[in-house]
């Protein structure tokens, strides 16, 4: 391996983990998709999947351009370009963590309702990771110089941070909410009579009330966390 020895480098070696990253979502996003249930999340979790595709491709015009126009595979030459592979110089061993213990997490014995919870956690996990490394990539860009490096960047890490925020409005709003309690006794007798939705009027009045609370609560802390990241960000 190259020594790197300035922040340029440094911004080539974090641009080549997220390659890698990208690319392992791009295999992931649709098992995921695909484990949901709720018609939503499964729209959210393949809308993502378009979009990393086109981050992925847009990595690569970044890398091109660090590269004074050359593609980091015919920089290699054509035997190691032969031999390299799809992920490219570098494996993220983070993604691959965070997506094995979403792929555990999906071997779990839940309702569907409680998976599609643990998915969208999963799921806001590599988000997470994404926004705190091109937030990183951005700052490096911005401080070399190369604007329209850290602009292609933000487009990027804007697109990362309204996935989280859908994810977020979804589990508030609806998925945490049906994951609260084991009720799937109460709706499967339920769901033979009606359309499939509502549980019994003394339930629902009861989870109504102990609801709105929860919805209160997660919606704070995933305020605190944003602002978190943010200025973690803004600080770089
Ligand atoms: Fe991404
Ligand atoms: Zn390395
Ligand atoms: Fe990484
Ligand atoms: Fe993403």
């Amino acid at each position: 391996m190259e020594k790197i020895n300035d922040l340029r480098k440094l911004l080539k070696h974090e641009l080549d983990d997220l390659y890698s990253a990208e690319t392992q979502l791009i295999d992931a996003l649709p098992k995921m998709a695909e484990k949901a249930s709720n018609k939503q999340l499964k729209a959210a979790l393949s809308g993502h999947l378009k979009v990393t595709r086109t981050q992925r491709e847009r990595l690569g015009k970044v890398r091109k351009i660090l590269s004074d126009g050359k593609a980091p595979a015919e920089q290699k030459g054509f035997f190691a370009s032969l031999f390299s592979s799809k992920e490219g110089d570098e494996h993220c061993k983070a993604m691959e963590g965070l997506i094995k213990e979403a792929e555990s997490l999906m071997k779990e014995d839940m309702t569907p309702e409680v998976m599609d919870a643990a998915i969208i956690a999963a799921a806001q996990k590599a988000e997470h990771y994404e926004i705190s490394s091109y937030g990183t990539a951005k700052a490096y860009a911005h401080q070399l110089g190369l604007k329209d490096v850290a602009q292609l960047l933000n487009t990027t890490l804007d697109e990362e941070y309204a996935a989280d925020d859908s994810l977020t409005a979804l589990a508030v709003g609806k998925v945490n909410i049906d994951a609260e309690n084991d009720s799937s006794e109460a709706k499967r007798t339920v769901r033979g009579t009606e359309s499939g939705q509502t549980k019994t009027t003394a339930k629902k009045t009861a989870a109504k009330s102990t609801t709105s609370k929860t919805v209160a609560k997660s919606a704070g802390k995933s305020a605190v966390k944003k602002t978190a990241v943010k200025k973690k960000q803004s600080s770089r």
